[in-house]
């Protein structure tokens, strides 16, 4: 099997179950009890956060687990602009976020905020003018991703949240930080009040996830019970999770030579496919190389897709979570019908080979050959 399609979520390395699976068995005492199973849990969840912390690069008192990105980007995104409606109203996004805090963002319009989203150029790039030529002293929030989770499209977020607070520094700046954590670096130095990372795209379990606070950040809590994580995120800690997540973060590998490697894989992709007639590039060309989409005109998306799981080899016509649905990133870009129904989305990992990639190509072409054109 070939998995081609990483963005979605990732294999969970053998080791990080091992972990989970020891946590679970041995560890099970709750965090918050006093005694010492409890006390053994709780020293599991602070190595953990530490651990997490360095990676991120930040203090890990900084560290909110949560259960996945999704719950991440809706404490950071809801909390932010709520706790500043006493003084405006605007909330700046831009137009191919992931639907976790696009709808989020929408959400908030149903409670008076006024929301702004900024559509990509026609590379679908973002453009960091696009951002600060809407920022004003009514604004609370500004959200960007760190890398765009359908093209790979990547945006200096650390820059453009700099700049943002130059205009107006009682703005909130939150990143979503999800498909670039341990594959992009991103530095908090102050200017990213928040940012969300899900330990499924990294080799670690689904239903964990983690938000960076900026110390000194206020933002309004949106779950209510125990007080745990600070009463950020009232809930028990999910111990295994949270131990398997830092794992994860520890197996990894160094970002810059994962980069490297990926660099290379995705490149021998794209040139194996690159002068086919029936093929365009949909990611701009400064994008992650941990994804690549195209579009293989004539051939529907999930046509060509089930013809390459027959081949052994997976890859995505668009977000996981959009289930076959057009992709909402490529019709921002204005792309044509045929380009966005005949989309196919690589996403590749630190565990992808040379080979890999050359044996997806050549599936590739041979649907081309085999499949009727629509
Ligand atoms: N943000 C981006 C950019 C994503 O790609 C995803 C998942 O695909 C999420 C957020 C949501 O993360 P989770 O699946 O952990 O809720």
């Amino acid at each position: 099997m070939i998995y081609l399609d990483n963005a979605a979520t990732t294999n969970v390395f053998p080791e990080v179950a091992e972990v989970i699976a020891s946590v679970l068995r041995d560890s099970f005492g709750n965090p918050s009890s006093l005694y010492s199973l409890g006390i053994e849990s709780k020293k599991i969840v602070d190595r953990s956060r530490a651990q997490i912390a360095r990676a991120m690069g930040c203090d890990p008192s900084e560290v909110y687990f949560t259960s996945c990105g999704t719950e991440s980007n809706n404490l950071a995104i809801l909390g932010a602009a709520r706790s500043r409606k006493a003084w405006g109203n605007k909330v700046i996004v831009s137009g191919i976020e992931h639907p976790s805090v696009q709808n989020t963002a929408a959400s908030l319009a149903n409670e008076g905020f006024e929301v702004v989203v900024i559509p990509p150029e026609e590379d679908g790039n973002l453009s960091i003018d696009g951002f600060l030529n809407e920022v004003d002293k009514r604004t609370v929030l500004v959200t960007c991703m760190r890398v765009n989770n359908e093209t790979g499209a990547l945006t200096d977020t650390a820059l453009l949240a700099k700049k943002v607070k130059e205009i107006n520094r009682r703005t909130a700046f939150h990143c979503d930080a999800v498909q670039s954590f341990m594959k992009h670096t991103t530095a908090l130095d102050g200017s990213i009040d928040s940012m969300s990372v899900s330990g499924h795209k990294i080799h670690g379990p689904k239903g964990i996830g983690v938000l960076y606070l900026r110390k000194g950040f206020s933002l309004e809590k949106t779950q209510f019970g125990g007080g745990q994580e600070k009463g950020m995120r009232s809930g028990t800690e999910n111990v295994a999770y949270i131990a398997g997540m830092a794992k994860a973060v520890e197996l990894i590998g160094p970002v810059r030579k994962n980069l490297e490697h990926v660099g290379i894989c995705r490149n021998i992709l794209w040139d194996s496919i690159r002068n086919l007639p029936e093929v365009r590039l949909n990611s701009p060309e400064s994008a992650s190389p941990y994804i690549l989409n195209i579009s293989v005109l004539g051939y529907r998306s999930e046509t060509m897709l089930h013809f390459l799981e027959s081949e052994g080899v997976f890859v995505s016509s668009g977000s996981a979570c959009s289930k076959g649905e057009k992709s909402h990133t490529l019709e921002a870009m204005c792309l044509d019908d045929d380009r966005v129904d005949s989309a196919l989305r690589f996403s590749l990992s630190a565990e992808t080979t040379e080979d890999d990639v050359k044996t997806a190509a050549e599936a590739l072409k041979k649907g081309i050959k085999t499949l009727e054109r629509k």
